[in-house]
């Protein structure tokens, strides 16, 4: 009855968007397979929420763990040697044979989406439309790096170059994309020929089973051996610091804090090769709207990239930043706060939902953020405690942050967005800068001059212009920082470099 009387208001809230009636269960079916990349990361959330199926994933109970144990030191070192082994043979393949195997991953991870919705709803409290494009982007990842595994070999010849893996990846990702970052790091490993190892973000393990399920059918699928990708799952403890330690693990591609980054590297000071910390980290970034903006349009993207997964991305913006004459603007300011108090914040199985719960209950920083004012700050939206589970909070935005506040410049990863003032847009970019961190930033303006000077003066990884700030798409925006939002070579997810630095080029010796 409960389902039922949920279908109705579901059915009733997008009739009148005439999203439902015959829509194909998916769009993306409608392209031949194999034609590239779904690439739906933009898609209208109208759209992805409109599917029955999605209903069926949402009311699916999460699976029971196959592995619920945390590993012990003595399987670690099991799971890293029969990882190695598995590699030997993986390495010397030819590159069109991984290539066709990540394929096979891309088919099997798309026909896991389902599984995949309804776990990540239950462990990481995400809403289909957040869930349903983190599934094409781990879909996205396995073709992009297949192709990248093509070219590093092309390359390879034509330069009289061998492109040589690095061994075994040690794979870390966080629990706000439990599927598309742990998916693009052992993809990324296994296209440049190394075996790998996956240590899921502990709130989120059946995320990675499923996800190392469908990896592992396509290895078995091609005849290869499914341990060139291990599973451990262990925590930041003495277990966890032998794992990155491991003197055979020569890589660590790590998504997370800052913080846990500079840890794992000194972690491993004293490895052979020199730490080799790939980390994707932290993000404190601004959405600048100049008195040139549509004004409609940047609040929309506002909201989106504040608010998308409850502000918990490293990509959200979490300071808008206004410009002149937008800061005195009540038509900007009545329709930010419309556009903030009308969210729906529950739970994700409720499909009419437009922002969930945090990952837990608000703490720390994040409950400061969530409840407490600096001197000159005033709530222009306040966050509430929508129940006793601490997780489910309405979302804020705060006006009056002041340069140089702890506001302007901690990252707090929840619901909260901060309003900072300019004069002009130089201004403006000075305040973006200022943050320790470089990974997104935002600007709305449509003026040419404006784009320009912001372009080039911006300090992030990736700039949007007139865009939300979230959701990268694998080939076109590839992913990554600058400044203390990155750790290592920085070479940007889903980008042209990515694989390349999972390995090294050696020239190859031709005697006369
Ligand atoms: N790639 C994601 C995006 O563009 C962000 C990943 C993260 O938060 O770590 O929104």
């Amino acid at each position: 009855a409960v389902m039922a009387e949920q279908e109705a208001r579901f059915r009733a809230s997008v009739a009148d968007r005439g999203t439902v009636s015959d829509q194909p269960r998916r769009t993306r079916e409608r392209r031949p397979a194999g034609a590239g990349f779904a690439n739906t990361t933009d898609s209208d959330p109208a759209v992805a929420s409109s599917r029955d199926w999605a209903m069926t994933a949402l009311e699916a109970a999460p699976r029971e763990l196959t592995s619920p144990e945390l590993t012990s030191i003595a399987q670690v070192d099991d799971v890293v040697t029969r990882a190695r082994r598995a590699g030997a043979t993986w390495a010397g393949l030819p590159a069109a044979e991984r290539a066709a195997v990540l394929r096979t991953a891309a088919d099997a991870i798309e026909a896991r989406r389902g599984d995949l919705l309804t776990q990540m709803a239950h462990e990481g409290g995400k809403t289909v439309a957040e869930a349903d494009p983190e599934v094409s982007e781990a879909v996205d990842f396995a073709r992009y790096y297949a192709d990248s595994a093509l070219e590093l070999e092309a390359l390879s010849g034509a330069e009289g170059l061998a492109f040589t893996p690095t061994g075994l990846v040690l794979v870390t990702p966080p629990w706000n994309f439990p599927v598309a970052i742990p998916a693009g790091g052992v993809l990324a490993a296994l296209a440049a020929g190394s075996p790998a190892i996956i240590k899921p973000a502990p709130a989120v393990p059946g995320c990675t089973e499923v996800i190392v399920e469908a990896i592992h059918a396509a290895l078995v699928d091609h005849g290869y051996d499914r341990d060139v990708l291990g599973v451990v799952r262990v925590a930041e403890d003495e277990v966890g610091r032998h794992l990155v330690a491991h003197p055979q693990v020569e890589t660590v591609i790590l998504t997370g804090a800052w913080e846990t980054a500079r840890m794992f590297t000194q972690w491993r000071a004293d490895h052979d090769g020199g730490p080799g910390v790939f980390a994707e980290t932290s993000g404190k970034n601004a959405l600048i709207v100049t008195p040139s903006a549509d004004y409609d349009l940047a609040v929309a993207d506002v909201v989106r990239s504040a608010f998308g997964h409850a502000g918990q991305k490293c990509s959200a913006a979490s300071l808008v930043i206004l410009v002149g004459s937008v800061a005195g603007s009540e038509r900007f300011r009545r329709h930010l706060i419309d556009a903030v108090a009308s969210m729906r914040v529950g739970w994700p199985e409720e499909l009419g939902t437009t922002m969930g719960p945090i990952i837990e209950p608000a703490q720390g920083k994040l409950l400061d953020a969530l409840t407490r004012l600096e001197p000159g700050e005033t709530w222009m939206v306040q966050p509430r405690q929508l129940d006793p589970s601490g997780r489910l909070w309405s979302p804020g935005v705060k006006e009056g942050v002041w340069p140089g506040s702890p506001f302007h410049l901690t990252e707090y990863f929840g619901p909260v967005l901060g309003v900072m003032t300019a004069r002009t847009l130089d201004e403006a970019i000075e305040l973006a800068n200022a943050v320790p961190y470089g990974l997104t930033g935002g600007l709305h303006s449509l003026d040419e001059d404006e784009i320009a000077r912001w372009e080039s003066r911006i300090e992030v990884g990736n700039g949007y212009v007139n865009r939300h700030t979230t959701g990268a798409i694998v080939r076109r925006q590839s992913f990554g920082g600058w400044k203390r939002s990155t750790v290592g070579p920085g070479a940007k997810a889903g980008g042209p470099n990515y694989v390349a630095q999972l390995g090294s080029w050696i020239q190859e010796h031709r005697p006369e």
